[in-house]
């Protein structure tokens, strides 16, 4: 009798661990989701001080921070091309029949003369940018996911060895 009820007893205490071991996985996600959010207003200030320093352009701190000046130049350089070179691509489109390149204005195409349905192509190009954003949560989720999985991972060894 008293095996069976020191097994009952037994039952009763894991199951009062799985439950606290449960609490313990989401205070600990909750507590990373936290910490990578103060973390981030950390980084966001950083940054804004960091601009205003190089928007201020002082003699001391352009000594000071010589490499990383340059370097900022460097890439608002490199960004301005890059914007440019995308300002030409966006001024042209693609025939849906024949893929030649058109003008964004035109509505037939100057190779194959199709008709180019204007409103149908601004809705394709919506869809992908919306697509974008689903793709992001995606992986949003699947991290925490995988985060939830390995914390379980380790629950399941307490219990065995417990
Ligand atoms: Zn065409």
């Amino acid at each position: 009798m008293s095996l069976f009820k020191d097994l009952g007893q037994g039952l009763a205490n894991t199951g009062k661990q799985v439950a606290k071991k449960t609490k313990e996985i989401t205070d600990t996600v909750q507590l990373k989701s936290q910490i990578a959010t103060e973390k981030e207003t950390i980084e966001r200030l950083y940054a804004s001080i960091g601009k205003q320093v190089f928007e201020a352009g002082e003699e001391e701190d352009e000594k000071k921070f010589f490499t990383e000046f340059g370097s900022i130049r460097k890439s608002m350089d490199k960004k301005k091309e890059l914007e440019e070179e995308l300002t030409s691509l966006d001024g042209c489109r693609y025939c849906p029949e024949c893929g030649a390149r058109i003008e964004k204005s035109s509505l037939y195409c100057s190779r194959c003369g199709a008709k180019i349905d204007k409103s149908k192509m601004d809705m394709e190009e919506q869809m992908r940018t919306q697509m974008e954003g689903t793709k992001e949560e995606e992986q949003e989720a699947q991290i925490i996911a995988n985060e939830i999985e390995s914390a379980s991972a380790d629950i399941t060894i307490d219990i065995v060895n417990h």
